[in-house]
């Protein structure tokens, strides 16, 4: 099958690249993460799932629609369930191309990491692709997790502290600060 990877970052595409092309798929990665904040890091992530990419001979799109407002829009009022928000806004847009593009399939590198909403990601991408008349090709990516992990340090890439929002940032720095206070 052709099938569009939506890649999150460079170093959870590492093992879902891996593992399709060794099923005999051809991958074509899509960048599209609005919901990363500040832009500095975006452009970090984006940049460094471009380089191993190039590196690898993945032919990619990169989609610079950093639609901020879309997203902080999308999950005000809703922050406690914001990663339904963000899979959903991102997923859709995958979805999208993936059918303007005549692939078979879609996928995304969020179902390699045991720290995503893996359950909520499979349903969404089902639900999504069933609505859009473009399949959601499922695949249980997380045993191949610390296989990442190792080559993304081997390979000296960029790897980020933090999922991505803003309330992800809060919660990786401001909370750990205060538990550390004591408070
Ligand atoms: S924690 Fe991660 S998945 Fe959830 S809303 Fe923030 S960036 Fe998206």
């Amino acid at each position: 099958m052709h099938i569009l990877l939506h890649a999150c970052c460079g170093p959870c595409s590492i093992y879902p690249i891996k593992s399709l092309q060794e099923q005999g798929h051809k991958i074509r990665g899509y960048f599209y993460n609005p919901n990363i904040h500040p832009y500095i890091e975006y452009g970090k992530r984006r940049d460094g799932f471009l380089e191993y990419a190039q590196k690898i001979e993945v032919p990619t799109i990169i989609d610079e629609g950093y639609e901020l407002d879309e997203f902080l829009r999308n999950v005000s009022f809703r922050e406690g369930d914001r990663c339904r928000v963000c899979y959903a806004q991102r997923l859709r847009k995958a979805a999208q191309i993936a059918l303007k593009g005549d692939f078979d399939a879609y996928t995304t590198t969020l179902l390699v990491s045991p720290r995503q909403k893996h359950e909520l990601i499979k349903e969404i991408g089902t639900a999504i692709g069933q609505e859009m008349g473009i399949p959601f090709y499922y695949q249980d990516y997380r045993p191949g997790y610390s296989q990442s992990v190792q080559v993304s340090k081997d390979e000296n890439m960029y790897r980020q502290q933090y999922c991505g929002c803003i309330y992800s940032e809060r919660d990786r720095y401001y909370k750990k600060k205060n538990a550390e206070d004591g408070k």
